[in-house]
């Protein structure tokens, strides 16, 4: 996880004008999501999600269930500004989400999905903020879904995310030690899935390859094999190179204290 910007990334003039006019009643809605939301955050009702508790309020989907209408999606306007916002990562893997999905209409209609950090399901007062907005790969996004734990999630667009799980050689991660958030992002996103490690573990050893190899030659600082931009999986390769680094010039600075000194 890196951390996003969220400069420039505003919702339109014209957006909750939008939002209200896919609403059968927006009065009513409003009115009643916000009441929603005054309820233990971790109660039944809450988790049974709002279409349950106001099915009256809501449009009928496809599929004929009251559901919240998902401007989110089918105003492109917001999967623009989510994905130039994260380089079209996913927010929480940092995995290349603009390749790996269906989308064939370029820059217009990024691919990727937007992830409501807050689920909707149960902030529905929120579902449409773009604060609330990420993009998000299949997975990251399918395996959260409605959950939200009793202390929240990390963050992509606050502090310093990177720092709070530790990336191994391999391509494991782990939350810090005593960090819940960390830890329920890393378990709820299913951030160890299989073939995201073994992505995240290539990329970082490909990099490990090239910077082992510059090791120790004269003039070659840390800061010219760090990765400047982000790429894939950049914040993990950065933690490993930082790592293997330091344990390098400590190395270094012990073989140099064993060798006898020359006589003056
Ligand atoms: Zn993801």
């Amino acid at each position: 996880m890196i951390r996003l910007r969220r400069r420039g990334v505003k919702p339109p003039a014209d957006w909750q004008g939008t939002v209200d006019a896919a609403l059968p009643d927006a009065a009513a809605f409003w009115r009643k999501a916000r009441a929603f939301e005054k309820l233990a955050e971790q109660g039944a009702k809450r988790k049974k999600g709002f279409a349950s508790y106001a099915p009256e309020v809501l449009p009928a989907d496809e599929k004929g269930k009251p559901d919240l209408p998902p401007v989110w999606r089918t105003d492109a306007r917001v999967r623009q500004a989510i994905a130039g916002m994260s380089n079209g990562f996913c927010a929480y893997c940092q995995s290349p989400v603009s390749s790996n999905h269906p989308g064939t209409s370029g820059e217009d209609r990024p691919p990727g999905q937007v992830e409501h950090f807050r689920p909707k399901a149960r902030f529905p007062a929120q579902a449409y903020e773009w604060k609330n907005y990420f993009l998000a790969c299949m997975a990251c996004n399918g395996a959260k879904h409605d959950r939200w734990p009793a202390g929240g999630y990390v963050r992509p667009d606050e502090g310093r995310p990177g720092r709070r799980f530790v990336f191994a050689e391999d391509g494991g991660i782990e939350a810090r030690e005593g960090d819940e958030q960390a830890r329920c992002t890393v378990e709820d996103f299913g951030l160890k899935r299989y073939w995201l490690t073994q992505h995240r573990g290539t990329a970082i050893q490909c990099h490990l390859d090239f910077v082992r190899r510059l090791m120790g030659h004269p003039g070659i600082q840390l800061q010219d094999v760090l990765m400047t931009r982000p790429v894939a999986f950049s914040e993990a390769i950065n933690q490993n190179v930082r790592r293997v680094w330091a344990s390098g010039r400590r190395k270094r600075k012990k073989a140099s204290r064993a060798r006898p000194r020359r006589a003056r």
